[in-house]
């Protein structure tokens, strides 16, 4: 590991950050395992783009049979997209009637604050306080996760996510508080564009919230902001980058758990299961304010070879029953990591739906004071237990749960009781 962490540091940008002290040198992958060079196996709980299961065959062989045939771009004929594109559609509310395609969820980010600027006429944008939307001018510029080196675009603002745990006693635990708490943030983010000149597009949020700390529910909480939103001539993009394509379990995509329509949905990491395909789903009216009028050609975007690793991803998901999957397994998984709260003080708050989880760690229950250097801690304890995972949230102190919808429930135990084991070493 050392050669090659000494060749990264000489050949390869310095942007790069790798995960872990001991960082780890993966050759394989199969369903929810990974194994290193030395031939030790992992349980991956954090890869949401492996969701069917890392090498998953139906998208290795879909893939390998369009490869053999024909890949090209999308100023042909090609029946792939089109099929794909039925498909995707299906799972979708009516009015969200019109997709395209890229390959990466910073590209379909890109384009939907494109979309939104031209429809609205505006170009103010909102996002919340620790998000991440992508890698180009004006999606990094929507990411304050990218830390201070990284400017915002000045026509951003931004609004703190919806926290049921840290909000609970000022916002009210019921969901209807906490969606009016988060409403008036969202008014007075739009109240104050207006009042530097800028005029409102759109507001753009994972619908998960996941590098704000995984806050799932209350479910229903976005409705209001929905609400004010359209008042404000805005649009609604649902990043949908992490917590679609099945993984929350109770709906198929996350923005229907809070029963609301958005106006452009982004698609990425778990469209393709590991090939790069990304979307954007919209509806037609609030698309054509782009589309009429330029043009969009993205060189390697619904080309045959990745809808066909797309088609294979949406068939298996629904062969397998992974949505379902997903909810039964994320629930028994949740209530196991709740139980930890019974021997472990530092234990927060648990939260989660389907596979997608936050484990939220404390210096002290009663004042929910953020526990950072421990949850940094319990990942390096995970590690050398063979449990790969990562932190979020705004105190870095939420760990995120997240494995392939390949999980299953004989993994409870070998994550948990390494979560376990963990927590006491680092107490003993
Ligand atoms: N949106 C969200 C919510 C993401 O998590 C990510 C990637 N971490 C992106 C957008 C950007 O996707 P990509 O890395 O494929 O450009």
């Amino acid at each position: 590991t050392r050669r090659l962490t000494e060749r990264r540091d000489t050949v390869l940008g310095a942007s790069y950050r790798l995960f872990y002290r001991n960082p780890v040198h993966l050759v394989r992958g199969e369903g929810q395992y990974l194994w290193d060079a030395s031939g030790r196996k992992y349980l991956d709980a954090y890869n949401n783009v492996a969701s069917l299961g890392h090498c998953h065959p139906a998208v290795t062989a879909a893939v390998t049979a369009q490869m053999q045939q024909l890949n090209t771009h999308t100023r042909y004929l090609h029946e792939n997209i089109l099929n794909y594109t039925d498909d995707l559609l299906s799972t979708m509310p009516a009015e969200l009637n019109k997709a395209m395609y890229m390959c990466t969820g910073s590209e379909a980010n890109d384009l939907a604050i494109r979309v939104a600027k031209a429809y609205s006429g505006g170009e103010g944008i909102i996002a919340t306080t620790e998000a991440y939307h992508g890698t180009s001018e004006l999606t990094s510029g929507i990411s304050p996760a990218l830390g201070t080196g990284q400017p915002l675009a000045p026509t951003a603002r931004l609004v703190e996510a919806p926290d049921a745990y840290r909000l609970g006693s000022t916002a009210g635990a019921d969901g209807s508080e906490l969606g009016t708490w988060f409403a008036n943030r969202i008014r007075a983010a739009i109240a104050d564009m207006e009042a530097h000149g800028i005029r409102f597009a759109g507001f753009i949020a994972d619908s998960i919230f996941s590098s704000d700390g995984v806050l799932p529910g209350p479910a229903g909480y976005l409705r209001e902001a929905a609400e004010v939103i359209h008042r404000a001539g805005g649009i609604i993009i649902a990043d949908e980058v992490q917590p679609g394509f099945g993984r929350t379990g109770d709906a198929f995509w996350g923005f229907q758990r809070h029963g609301i329509v958005p106006d452009v949905v982004t698609l990425g990491k778990p469209m393709g299961n590991g090939i790069p395909v990304s979307g954007l789903v919209a509806k037609a009216d609030v698309l054509a304010a782009f589309s009429d009028t330029i043009p969009y050609f993205n060189t390697f975007g619904g080309n045959p070879v990745s809808m066909a690793a797309a088609q294979a991803v949406l068939s298996t998901i629904r062969a397998e029953g992974l949505q379902e999957h997903s909810r039964v397994v994320g629930g028994s998984l949740l209530d196991a990591l709740r139980g930890l709260g019974d021997t472990h003080e530092s234990v927060g708050d648990v939260r989660g739906a389907g596979l997608f989880i936050g484990f939220e760690l404390v210096k002290d229950r009663t004042t929910r004071e953020p526990h950072r250097e421990l949850a940094l801690a319990v990942l390096e304890q995970l590690r050398e237990r063979g449990v790969l995972t990562s932190v979020a949230g705004p105190h870095g102190n939420v760990l995120k749960l997240r494995p392939p919808l390949a999980f299953q429930p004989g993994d409870i135990d070998w994550l948990v009781g390494a979560l376990d084991d963990s927590l006491t070493a680092l107490y003993a």
